[in-house]
């Protein structure tokens, strides 16, 4: 009985070092992604989501420029969205980090009384108060800085 009980230690044993050797040779992590042609059509399906989140970016351009890299260095990649991603980000910062359009908003109780100071903040949800007419403060004017 005894002996019974330490041969079934000795294969979970064994099964957990096998599982660890397979998982060496072929992980299980390792994600099954779809052929490189599915990939990029993926991506240019995508040209609007990521025109979205590179807006100071020609996506379709940059497509381009990467297969055409990709093909003159007969580089293979396992998951293009991934390299497309990363690539996108390398070339918003070659050019020199160019900032995002963000705007300017002027807060205003719009009494325009000599001590009524206008607020200008990059944000649109704020509460200005106007102390002197005691008025909340409204957005009069949006700018793009
Ligand atoms: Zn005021």
């Amino acid at each position: 009985m005894n002996n019974k009980k330490v041969s079934l230690n000795d294969i979970l044993e064994r099964v957990s070092k096998i599982e660890a050797r397979l998982d060496e040779i072929a992980p299980i992590s390792k994600r099954k992604l779809p052929s490189k042609k599915e990939q990029i059509a993926q991506i240019q399906s995508e040209l609007e989501v990521w025109s979205q989140k590179f807006p100071s970016t020609d996506i379709e351009f940059e497509l381009a420029k990467m297969l055409d890299w990709l093909k003159a260095t007969n580089k293979r990649k396992k998951d293009y969205r991934a390299f497309f991603r990363n690539w996108l980000r390398k070339s918003t910062n070659s050019v020199g980090a160019e900032p995002t359009i963000s705007h300017s908003y002027v807060y205003s109780c719009g009494n325009n009384k000599e001590e009524c100071i206008d607020e200008i903040s990059n944000f649109k949800d704020m509460s200005y108060y106007c102390t002197k007419c005691n008025a909340i403060k409204k957005i009069i004017r949006v700018t793009k800085s």
